[in-house]
């Protein structure tokens, strides 16, 4: 196991009604910026619950943070938040204006444009933030990341500040979710997953069984969520998976990979896919690709987590990738880069940005160019 610092200060408020909460989460001193994505939450009643908890604070409404948030509407929050003298922000939604949140709370600091900040990578000087999640899928609640695009140039990049302070956790809140989006949350979640399980073995029995739990609490509950999408146990389940597959309680001390993320950003930067989508198409064309460097772990995944426990070390790891695959396509989700038009012009374009931009991904540093057009192809 590698030595490593371990801290996650999010305090997490969880379960039925506890959106009431926020009336105590946030000191009274504060003026308060409450961000918002594109209306699903008027719809479903969050909305109201946070108004009628946030009754009496001075507070200021910022709308319109879309999915896969954009600098260019981001900075029109950070002007305004600027104006206002905001000084707490609270994000409603899902991942995307959580994250797009955690930007503004950056930028609101800092004196240039925010995208600098992007570019940097990371920015620690940040106003404090809390969320109310609505969507379960990033884990964006309970870490220090974001993802952030540039609709201008089509780019799409990581960037790293503070967690948020606190996050409230409602499951009743994803009653209303689309199955698309049930089903990107569930990929994601799973590919989180993956990226810090999916390296060498013998690093850590612990984190390997953590994963593992989560690997198959997703397989057990997304057949049962298809069925039943209003069941709170399943929803509170699925959320809570969410939520411990990305807030670093797996990845103490080992390798992580995260090169199918940083495919996947690209397809979203270039045509728009929805961020789950992209990693049901990308993951399995990883394992295809790198099946020998990770042998190891297929093996033991495709034992613990889908019961293969016979035939040669080859066929086990064909079956495991196959079952990688179907697990996607149980969830209503595509997973070929030709059933959703996309083909070599794309491929030569991604290689051509990780060449230019020198960048290797991979728990061995080995996912450049060639061999991101190599899974590419693989994902055909
Ligand atoms: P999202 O982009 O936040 O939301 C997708 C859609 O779902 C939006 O149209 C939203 O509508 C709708 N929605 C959200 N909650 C809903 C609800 N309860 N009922 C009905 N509709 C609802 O989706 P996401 O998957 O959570 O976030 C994706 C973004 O996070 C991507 O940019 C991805 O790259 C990033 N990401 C971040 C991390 C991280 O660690 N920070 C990790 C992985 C991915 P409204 O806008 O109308 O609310
Ligand atoms: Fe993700």
């Amino acid at each position: 196991m590698n030595n490593f610092t371990f801290h996650n200060p999010t305090r997490l408020i969880f379960g039925k009604g506890m959106i009431e909460k926020l009336t105590t989460a946030i000191p009274a001193v504060h003026h308060i910026m409450v961000t918002f994505g594109g209306g699903s939450i008027k719809k479903n009643g969050v909305y109201d619950q946070v108004i009628r908890a946030l009754k009496g604070r001075d507070i200021v409404e910022f709308w319109g943070i879309e999915p896969n948030p954009t600098i260019e509407t981001l900075r029109k929050a950070i002007e305004l938040g600027k104006g206002k003298q905001i000084d707490f922000l609270v994000a409603v939604g899902g991942g995307s204006v959580i994250d797009g949140t955690k930007l503004i709370s950056a930028g609101l600091n800092y004196n240039g444009d925010a995208w600098d900040l992007v570019k940097k990578g990371s920015y620690y000087d940040c106003i404090p933030m809390g969320t109310v999640l609505t969507l379960p899928a990033t884990g964006s609640e309970m870490n220090n990341g974001a993802v952030i695009s540039c609709k201008e140039t089509q780019e799409k990049y990581p960037f790293y500040s503070d967690y948020p302070v606190f996050s409230i956790l409602d499951p009743e809140t994803t009653f209303s979710l689309p199955s698309f989006q049930i089903a990107c949350g569930i990929a994601d979640t799973f590919v989180h997953v993956m990226e810090q399980y999916m390296t060498t073995t013998g690093q850590s029995r612990l984190m390997d069984r953590w994963a593992e739990g989560i690997l198959d609490t997703l397989v057990e509950i997304a057949p049962q969520i298809k069925n039943d999408p209003k069941n709170y146990n399943l929803m509170a389940d699925f959320m809570l998976s969410a939520t411990m597959g990305l807030n670093g309680f797996i990845s103490m001390g080992v390798s992580q990979d995260w090169a199918t993320h940083m495919i996947g950003h690209e397809l979203t930067a270039l045509h728009g896919l929805t961020h789950g989508a992209t990693l049901a198409i990308v993951f399995p064309g990883t394992l295809r690709t790198l099946r020998d460097q990770k042998k190891d772990k297929i093996l033991q995944y495709g034992e613990r987590v889908w019961g293969i426990n016979y035939g040669s070390a080859n066929e086990r790891i064909d079956k495991a990738i196959e079952k990688t695959e179907q697990f996607f396509r149980s969830l209503g989700l595509q997973t070929r880069l030709s059933e959703v038009n996309i083909g070599d012009e794309t491929i030569t374009e991604i290689e051509h940005r990780f060449n230019k931009r020198g960048v290797a991904f991979g728990e061995c540093q080995n996912v450049d160019g060639k061999t991101a057009r190599a899974i590419l192809e693989n994902c055909k």
